[in-house]
């Protein structure tokens, strides 16, 4: 079966790899009940390689403290477990423990706004923060090979590039500890994210329709936007 042949955890029936409820002295979980396209069948290489990589003492301090991280978003209570903290806690919290003094955000121009609230919270935590917006560098679509008719603005008016290239240039060079992409568009985010060499984290991606929040649409895909769920022939 074609679809067996790579990883499809999203169609996983038994999510065994998780080995919720067992006990910890238990062991890891049997691979029996796991789908034949379950990639700890189809690829089981990777795992080692990969703990490899956390053996890199640098790696595993990092892993470690995202994980540290991970349980303190929630709170044990008698009625249960319940989360505790809104991503920019999360972020705030995260950047202390690795003990990051300065932080960069490149933001999108759309959320000028949203990049200096980010800003003064930072700041006031304690940070010393860069921001680059995306039109940095002020050069034209046309650079790109964009024709009059294929920018937001009419055709007769400038329009800046998005230049999520510079931003990342910008970021490293600036020395930032950590950098976080705040609202950049699809496609320039992948370029930010080529081209940074600083650890990398997201604070929000850019949703036009939904106030910057994508899972939106799938949250209202069996209701108000069921044509995303249309089968193309
Ligand atoms: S890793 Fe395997 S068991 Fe876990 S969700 Fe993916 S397919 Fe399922």
């Amino acid at each position: 079966m074609a679809g067996n042949k790579y990883p499809r955890c999203a169609r996983c029936p038994t999510r065994v790899c998780e080995n919720m409820g067992k006990k910890a002295s238990d062991g890891p979980p049997s691979l029996e009940k796991a789908p034949a396209f379950c990639p700890m069948k189809l690829m089981p290489g990777v795992y080692a390689e990969a703990m490899t990589e956390y053996d890199k003492p640098e790696v595993r301090e990092f892993a470690r403290l995202a994980s540290i991280q991970e349980a303190e978003c929630y709170e044990r209570l008698p009625d249960g477990l319940r989360t505790r903290l809104p991503r920019v806690e999360e972020l705030i919290q995260f950047a202390r423990k690795c003990g990051y003094k300065r932080l960069g955000i490149a933001h999108c121009g759309g959320l000028f706004k949203e990049a200096g609230l980010l800003t003064d919270i930072l700041e006031n935590n304690g940070f010393e923060v860069v921001t680059v917006q995306c039109k940095t560098g002020a050069v034209s679509k046309e650079s790109l090979g964009l024709k009059a008719d294929e920018k937001i603005a009419e055709p007769e008016y400038w329009e800046t590039m998005c230049n999520p290239i510079a931003q990342a240039l910008i970021i490293n060079q600036a020395g930032v500890d950590m950098a976080i992409m705040l609202g950049l568009c699809i496609g320039h985010d992948t370029l930010f994210i080529k081209y940074c060499n600083v650890p990398l984290t997201v604070i929000a991606v850019k949703d036009r329709v939904f106030g910057h929040n994508p899972l939106a649409a799938l949250y209202l895909s069996e209701s108000y936007y069921r044509r995303l769920r249309n089968k193309i022939e």
